[in-house]
């Protein structure tokens, strides 16, 4: 079998388990003038190191291509998320911030975090590469530097702001390619006692929902607390908390300091033992997620070919990057699915990468509901039944496994 060199550890370890076949870049939405024109594609796969135990994808796309000013996610769509990173940023304040002191958020995207910080009383910085987003946050009056975080912004930070007690991030880290660069800078711009506290989607929750829609081109990393230690370690560095969060299908906290600053709590070593439970570190739990992945798809294809035998109509709700792994992953296109329904106004209008289904508004959605949705945004389930209860539309989840729900 051949092995890739590991992102994580350097090491030649790398070993492919899955697949998801050739991919255009997740949220790569095209304009109707752009549907003749050849789409990029890359083969989407992903692998595990058996030196440090990282899974990450085998290749990536270039992060100037993903985070740049017409970056399609904007975090504040969602009101659960705005509740999340709500109480994040409290937890943050109560737990380790003093008068006066610097708070860094990385990936902060239109500010739904950081708005949460009391401006007065802490000095509130964000950096987001993303420049439509960034100008989102600048709109509610944050300061965002709109670069790429690494050694060198964090030396610059240094040299005009100081030290940072709290530097946090969710859902970004696993988006860096160059982990190494972003885990110097933060050694460079962490105070005496400052905290690195950031969260992710959790492999085990991966796993355990065969939620291989979470695998697409700007996640490169899929952590655990194991493989996180091992590169952690590498820089003195030590997580002393964890806690799992529900968000994003399930996902994880990590708390890092410099080793020693804080007493490790129980939270890490439970999570090692079950993680070492789960087979972690064994490239057989991988490959056996594999197998259940091709089922799921195979269960999905068949259940909507059997709703398109009995002539009713289905679309797409919500126009997620995960959608658009399931849409290529399971070849699902125009044909099967009417539209694609979505509440991102920069989004209505387009197609979706790869399968041009066209995204419309939610009223559209509303005006003229199908018989079925295919939920492409499954970690909002709840948000959503919620939401649609009234239009009688049935909705169909792909995973664990394919059904109507
Ligand atoms: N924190 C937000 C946004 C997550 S989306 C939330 O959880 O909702 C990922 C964000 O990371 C994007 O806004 C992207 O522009 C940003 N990002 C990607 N690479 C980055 C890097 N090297 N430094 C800082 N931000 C980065
Ligand atoms: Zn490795």
């Amino acid at each position: 079998m051949k092995k890739y060199r590991c992102r994580a550890c350097g090491s030649q370890s790398l070993e492919q388990f899955l697949s998801l076949g050739m991919m255009p870049v997740a949220n790569a939405f095209l304009a109707k003038n752009d549907l003749g024109k050849k789409e990029f594609k890359f083969e989407l796969s992903v692998g595990f190191c058996e030196n440090c135990k990282m899974v990450q994808l085998i290749r990536t796309v270039d992060k100037r291509m993903l985070f740049n000013s017409n970056y399609a996610y904007f975090s504040s769509v969602s009101k659960t998320m705005e509740e999340h990173f709500k109480r994040f940023a409290d937890e943050l304040t109560k737990r380790f911030l003093k008068n006066n002191e610097i708070v860094i958020e990385i990936g902060c995207n239109d500010g739904i975090m950081l708005k949460n910080f009391d401006r007065d009383k802490y000095k509130v910085l964000g950096v987001e590469p993303s420049g439509n987003v960034a100008d989102a946050a600048r709109k509610r009056g944050l300061e965002v530097i709109s670069e790429f975080f690494n050694e060198k912004l964090a030396k610059d930070v240094l040299r005009k702001s100081g030290k940072a007690k709290v530097i946090c991030a969710a859902n970004v880290m696993c988006h860096i390619e160059a982990f190494h660069e972003v885990v110097k800078g933060v050694k460079t711009l962490l105070d005496k006692n400052g905290v690195l506290v950031f969260e992710d989607p959790y492999i085990v929750d991966i796993l355990e929902k065969n939620a291989y829609d979470q695998i697409y081109d700007e996640h490169v990393f899929y952590f655990s607390v194991l493989s996180l230690r091992n590169l952690f370690g590498q820089y003195g560095m030590e997580i002393f908390d964890c806690q799992r969060q529900t968000t994003h299908g399930g996902s994880m906290r990590y708390y890092v300091c410099n080793k020693g600053d804080y007493a490790v709590d129980a939270s890490v070593t439970k999570a090692i033992i079950e993680e070492q439970g789960k087979s972690l570190e064994k490239i057989a739990t991988y490959q056996k997620f594999a197998d259940n992945v091709n089922r799921s798809r195979e269960m999905l294809v068949d259940l909507i070919k059997k709703i398109k035998s009995q002539n009713k109509r289905i679309t797409g709700y919500a126009a997620s990057s995960k959608g658009t792994v399931v849409l290529n992953y399971c070849s699902i296109t125009n044909r099967d699915i009417e539209y694609i329904s979505d509440n991102t106004p920069t989004k209505i209008g387009l197609y979706s990468p790869g399968t041009h289904i066209p995204i419309v508004s939610e009223d559209v959605f509303h005006r003229n509901p199908p018989d079925y949705a295919l939920l492409l945004a499954w970690n909002y389930a709840n948000e959503i039944k919620e939401k649609e209860k009234n239009t009688g539309v049935k909705f169909i989840v792909h995973i664990p496994y394919a059904r109507v729900i």
